[in-house]
């Protein structure tokens, strides 16, 4: 078996995709994985890989079940419609996942609506949830669910504290609210903080994480809760379409990212920080959102604009991300190597934008 390695491909190319941590290959290693699978029709719950991953993924946050889907839009979706009511009302910060990026989807798959909060680089704090939960009045939509997110994408990959989560738990529990945890690079935050999957899963009535995020697999996303949960969640995976048959393949590649792909995002984490040095005190540069993880915030200085910095960045085989006219991300993920990072810090030193 030939495998073709693509990050050498890459490197003589000199293309550096920085434009998010979805852009990864499968390793040799994954794809042998891959090719090994026993698989079976997991409609039927017979493929023997996918039921392997699902349970090894609850094992690990020491929660009683989890369902594998197609992606964190998928995992998310399911577990807001399986949480609430038409009518619900779902707490969640105003730059999150949910809400800026599923397609409407709350609205249109739950029928609820959301109460936003504007926290600070996407996370919110238990006083601010308790603020936001309506009174049982007629008038008021019902406070059913709380979404937080972490790490936070548009909070530039910002941590939550963990205390904070367990001060947030403690109100749920008080105003009998559901706490969802969208965790599509849960795995970047417990790294970086030194935290277990144990903890997690003790404080959320469900997890979705992401493998095919900084994890590296090539599709697919889990979802974690009670048995009782998982087993609405596989009703309405269905309803949605997403039931898969000989998905083992996939899960293969999710478990061997589970298994080999984890404690190596300090790498990237290294690297996020290494580049962040680099554009420091840029002349395009105005400020960088504090790096915690793999991601790369940054606002263009005025009188340049992100598409600018974007376009110039490729000339020189440096592909970012535009997430608004004056601000740039950059995500550092598995097909990063070192000397890639290197190459990055040359040319955002040697870089020179011409004011439009
Ligand atoms: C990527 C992502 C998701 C899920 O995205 P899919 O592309 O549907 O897999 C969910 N939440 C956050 C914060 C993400 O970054």
């Amino acid at each position: 078996m030939v495998f073709q390695n693509e990050q050498s491909l890459y490197i003589r190319d000199m293309i550096i995709d920085f434009r998010s941590d979805t852009v990864t290959r499968p390793t040799p290693g994954m794809l042998e994985a891959m090719l090994k699978a026993n698989v079976g029709d997991d409609v039927f719950g017979e493929d023997e890989m996918v039921n392997s991953l699902e349970a090894f993924a609850a094992g690990i946050f020491g929660m009683e079940a989890g369902i594998f889907c197609a992606s964190g839009t998928m995992t998310n979706q399911i577990a807001i419609k399986c949480h609430t009511q038409p009518a619900d009302e779902v707490i969640c910060e105003s730059q999150s996942h949910i809400y800026q990026y599923e397609g409407g989807g709350i609205a249109f798959n739950s029928g609820c609506q959301v109460k936003l909060i504007d926290g600070n680089r996407g996370r919110i704090t238990a006083e601010e949830i308790s603020a936001a939960i309506n009174p049982n009045d007629v008038h008021k939509p019902a406070s059913r669910l709380v979404s937080l997110e972490n790490t936070s994408n548009r909070g530039g990959g910002s941590c939550y504290d963990i205390h904070e989560i367990e001060k947030i738990r403690e109100l749920c529990n008080q105003r009998n609210l559901q706490l969802h945890l969208d965790g599509a690079r849960l795995f970047n935050a417990m790294v970086a903080r030194n935290e277990a999957p144990i903890v997690y899963g003790r404080l959320f009535d469900s997890i979705s994480i992401c493998l095919s995020k900084s994890l590296g697999a090539p599709v697919g996303s889990i979802l974690l809760g009670k048995k009782e949960f998982i087993h609405k969640a596989r009703r309405v995976r269905k309803l949605l379409g997403g039931g898969m048959r000989q998905a083992g393949y996939l899960a293969a590649a999710g478990l061997y990212a589970l298994q080999h792909h984890i404690t190596r995002l300090s790498e990237d984490h290294g690297h996020a920080q290494q580049i962040a040095k680099a554009l420091q005190g840029q002349h395009f540069v105005k400020n960088i959102m504090p790096v915690e993880t793999n991601i790369i915030i940054f606002e263009v200085s005025t009188p340049y604009t992100g598409r600018q910095v974007t376009e110039k960045l490729k000339e020189k085989g440096v592909l970012v991300y535009a997430i608004s006219p004056t601000r740039v991300r950059m995500v550092l993920h598995l097909d990063v190597t070192p000397a890639m990072v290197a190459q990055t810090c040359a040319v955002v030193a040697g870089l020179r934008l011409d004011p439009a």
